[in-house]
C-alpha cells in the first residue's frame, strides 16, 4: 500500500470507525452469533494472490460486526467500563501509524518523554504525591506481576541473582482478599510463590479486606516458620467495588514489613474527583498501584499505568543491563525497557496523552460523576420496588442487583436470576453480567460506558422489571 492509497483507504477506515460509533445503538449489545459462525465464514487457507482493500471493509461489516458484543454501546453495562473514547483513538492510531519502537530513550526520545509527561499528569490527576513514578504497561494482570515480583526480590535481597526461589529456606506468602482479581493469584503463581503461599484473608460484611483478619493470618503464618511477603489490596473489587481499607491494611504491612500493593485497576479512574479520595484513604503508604485508564476513563485498550515508590528497586529487578544503575541513577532519561517484562514497547503513552487533552481534566470529571449519579439512582429504584434488593454499598458505579419473588428456594432464586440477565442479554436490548455473591447468584450492573445517559439506565431498569416480574 502506497501512502497515496493509504490516504484513501485510512479515510474511508476512519469514516467507517465514526459511521459504526454514530450507530452503534441499531446493533443487539450481545453478539448474537453461536460458536464458530464467524470462523465458518473465512477462508480455511490464506489468499494466494491480493485481494482489493474494499473486500476487506465489506467483510467488516458483514462477518466481524455480526459476531462483536458492543462494549462502546450506551446500554453495555456489562463487566466493567472498557471505554475507548475516540480522541484516545486517534492518538492510539497515530501510534500505530507511527511504528516506532521504545526500546532505550534514544531508540524513541519522544516516546519515552511523553509517557513521562502523560503518566506525571495521571499521577497529578488522581492527587498521588510526587513520590511515584508511572510506566505503561498492557494490563493490570502484568502490573501485578511486577509488583509481586518486585516484593519477592525485596523479601529476598534479590535472590533472582542467585539461587532464585529455589535456594529460599522458607515459602514467602502473599495476602489478599477473597474478592480480589483472579489475576492477584495468577501473579502469585506465575511469581513462583505457590498455590498453598496464597492466603485469601476473610473480608467484613462490605466485602472489604479485614485488617484484624490479615493481622492474624501474618502471625500465624510466622509462627509456622513463613515468610509473609505482600499484600495486595484492592480499590474497587470486581464483583461489588468493594473498597479495602488501605490505611489500616498498610499499618499492618509496615509492622510486618510486607509489600503493599494496591489493585486499583477499575476504581482508580475514580481518584481523579477529588470526593472519592477518601476510597483509597492511606494510599501513599502503598508501595505500588495499578489502574488502567482503558477502563472507566477512556484510554483505547491497552494503557494500563504502574505507579512505584521505589523505581531504582523496579530496575534493578527487571534491568537485564550489567549498567542498569548508572541509567537509573543519573536521572537524565528514563530506559523504560527497565521497568517491565517486554523490550520493545509502543508509543501507548499518545493515546493517554490525547484523551486528557481532548477533554481536560473537568471533562473527564463530569463524565464520572454523571456515571456515579446514574448508578446511584438505579441502586434507589431498586431498593424502592417489592421484591428487589441491592446486595452490596455502591460508593462508584457497579450496581448488584437481585429480583428475590416470595417463595423461591436457593436453587430456583439462581435459575431465576440467572434466567432474567440471559433473556435481556439475548434480546440484545442491554448487556449485564451475573456474577455468584456469598454463594448465589446476582447480576451486575456496571454503569459508566461512555455514551450511557440516563435514559439508558432508565431503559435498562424498566427491561429489568419487565424480564423479572413477568
Ligand atoms: C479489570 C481488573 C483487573 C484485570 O485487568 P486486566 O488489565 O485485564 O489485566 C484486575 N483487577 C481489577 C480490580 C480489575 O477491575
Amino acid at each position: 500500500m502506497t501512502p497515496d492509497e493509504f490516504r484513501r483507504f485510512g479515510h474511508a477506515v476512519v469514516d467507517w470507525v465514526a459511521d459504526y460509533r454514530e450507530r452503534i445503538e441499531q446493533h443487539p449489545v450481545m453478539a448474537q452469533v453461536e460458536p464458530g459462525a464467524v470462523k465458518a465464514q473465512l477462508p480455511a487457507h490464506p489468499p494466494e494472490h491480493p485481494e482489493p482493500f474494499a473486500a476487506m471493509l465489506n467483510d467488516l461489516d458483514r462477518i466481524i460486526v455480526p459476531g462483536l458484543s458492543h462494549w462502546q454501546h450506551p446500554r453495555f453495562f456489562g463487566y466493567f467500563p472498557c471505554n475507548g473514547s475516540l480522541a484516545s483513538v486517534l492518538g492510539d492510531y497515530v501510534s500505530t501509524g507511527l511504528g516506532v519502537l521504545g526500546l532505550a530513550w534514544q531508540s524513541s526520545p519522544a516516546l519515552s518523554e511523553v509517557e513521562e509527561v502523560a503518566t506525571g499528569w495521571l499521577r497529578q490527576m488522581l492527587g498521588l504525591s510526587d513520590a511515584w513514578d508511572g510506566v505503561i504497561q498492557d494490563t493490570a494482570s502484568t502490573c501485578t506481576l511486577l509488583a509481586l515480583i518486585c516484593a519477592r526480590e525485596r523479601s529476598t535481597g534479590h535472590g533472582a541473582s542467585h539461587g532464585g526461589l529455589q535456594a529460599e529456606v522458607a515459602p514467602l506468602v502473599v495476602y489478599a482478599s477473597a474478592h480480589s482479581h483472579s489475576s492477584v493469584d495468577k501473579a502469585a503463581l506465575l511469581a513462583g510463590f505457590g498455590r498453598d503461599n496464597i492466603r485469601h484473608v476473610p473480608h467484613d460484611t462490605n466485602y472489604a479486606l479485614r485488617p484484624d483478619a490479615l493481622e492474624q493470618a501474618i502471625r500465624d503464618d510466622r509462627e509456622r516458620g513463613l515468610v509473609p511477603c505482600a499484600v495486595v489490596a484492592t480499590t474497587g473489587t470486581t464483583t461489588t467495588t468493594a473498597l479495602d481499607p488501605v490505611a489500616g491494611i498498610a499499618e499492618v504491612a509496615r509492622r510486618h514489613g510486607l509489600w503493599l500493593h494496591v489493585d486499583a485497576a477499575m476504581a482508580g479512574s475514580a481518584m481523579v474527583l477529588p470526593e472519592c479520595r477518601w476510597m483509597w484513604d492511606g494510599i501513599e503508604d502503598a508501595d505500588s498501584i495499578v489502574l488502567n485508564p482503558h477502563k472507566w476513563l477512556g484510554a483505547a485498550f491497552d494503557c494500563s499505568v504502574y505507579f512505584v515508590k521505589d523505581a531504582e528497586h523496579l530496575v534493578r529487578v527487571m534491568s537485564t543491563n550489567p549498567s542498569y544503575l548508572q541509567s537509573a541513577a543519573d536521572g537524565r532519561v528514563k530506559n523504560y525497557r527497565d521497568w517491565g517484562i517486554p523490550l520493545g514497547r509502543r508509543f501507548r503513552a499518545l493515546k493517554l496523552w490525547f484523551l486528557i487533552r481532548e477533554q481536560g481534566v473537568s471533562g473527564l470529571q463530569a463524565r464520572l460523576r454523571r456515571d456515579m449519579e446514574n448508578a446511584r439512582w438505579l441502586a434507589d429504584e431498586v431498593q424502592a420496588r417489592a421484591n428487589w434488593r441491592v446486595l452490596a454499598p455502591v460508593p462508584l458505579q457497579t450496581v448488584c442487583v437481585r429480583h428475590e419473588p416470595p417463595g423461591l428456594g436457593a436453587a430456583a432464586l439462581d435459575k431465576h436470576t440467572q434466567d432474567w440477565c440471559d433473556r435481556i442479554n439475548r434480546s440484545g436490548a442491554a448487556y449485564l453480567t451475573p456474577a455468584t455473591l456469598d454463594g448465589q447468584w446476582m447480576v451486575r450492573v456496571s454503569v459508566g460506558a461512555e455514551r450511557t445517559e440516563r435514559g439508558d439506565v432508565e431503559a435498562l431498569w424498566a427491561t429489568m422489571q419487565r424480564e423479572a416480574e413477568r
